[in-house]
């Protein structure tokens, strides 16, 4: 199990010389499962993804949206792999409520006000799958998805995937609203090789930012620990957070729990099959 990162900014992307080494794409991981390719989000980050799959192209992508904010979905329109006749893709959410798909909310995204390529003219062959969080599938034989909703404006997302005897879990964005860590989430996560987590802010500034939907890396470490996770990773950073912020908390993280990491661009971890 491979996981990769294409995009690691939250609410916006953000370019110039204070963010090129954690990188300014928004939200967007790679899971490679062997021959299983599963994405993680559609924010900018997917564009480059989706130009490395014109070397290497897969057939059959799975897409797992947190939810459809614009930093979670606004590379969408330009993943190359879209207009390519050849290619399929399943894409799965349960954030939208009652009588909302995520069809015709993705139609409204690609339509003549905003994209000159409307959802239907897309080529590649799209299977749209509308889940209700909370509940468990299977996005391929040997891969088991667990769901739970996230405590964000509109809703969103986190997911749990399981292959051969390891997990990932990808919680963003969610709001915490205790410093103990919520015992259903603790759950959730619990024993996981790898926790990546909404670090939008930091405690010290978290008050002014009550209510937009987003915690901090610090209360990830604390579910981190509460839960027994072998690796924590921070992501969705505060657009404005530049590199030498972010390598200022990486030491104090490291100082805590050794092997937890920022998410940057780039970043590959692999997990052996036992
Ligand atoms: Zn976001
Ligand atoms: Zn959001």
């Amino acid at each position: 199990m491979t996981i990769r990162f294409w995009g690691v900014r939250g609410s916006q992307p953000v370019s110039g010389d204070k963010t090129i080494r954690y990188g300014g794409n928004t939200s967007c991981i790679e899971i490679r499962c062997d021959d299983s390719l599963i994405i993680l989000d559609a924010g900018t980050g997917i564009t480059n993804l989706g130009n490395r799959l014109q070397d290497a192209p897969h057939s059959d992508i799975h897409l797992f949206l947190t939810h459809t904010h614009f930093d979670h979905i606004n590379g969408f329109p330009f993943f190359k792999p879209l207009h390519k006749k050849t290619q399929s893709l399943t894409l799965w959410a349960g954030h939208l409520s009652e009588g909302k798909t995520i069809q015709s909310t993705l139609e409204t995204l690609l339509s003549p006000a905003f994209f000159p390529v409307p959802l239907p003219k897309l080529k590649a062959n799209i299977v749209f799958k509308d889940f209700k969080v909370g509940e468990t599938f299977s996005s391929h034989e040997n891969i088991l998805v667990n769901t739970i909703a996230l405590n964000h404006p509109g809703g969103a997302t986190g997911y749990r995937i399981h292959y051969h005897g390891h997990a990932i879990c990808y919680i963003t964005d969610m709001e915490h609203t205790s410093q103990a860590p919520d015992p259903a989430l603790v759950k959730f996560v619990e024993q996981a090789d790898i926790l990546i987590y909404d670090a939008s802010y930091a405690d010290e500034e978290f008050e002014k930012y009550i209510g937009w939907g987003h915690s901090t890396w610090q209360q990830g470490a604390r579910l981190a620990e509460k839960a027994n996770v072998s690796q924590y990773i921070p992501t969705h950073h505060y657009p404005g957070r530049t590199d030498d912020e972010l390598d200022a908390l990486q030491k104090k993280l490291s100082a805590w729990l050794p092997n937890a990491l920022f998410a940057k661009e780039g970043l590959t971890i692999t997990l052996r099959t036992p």
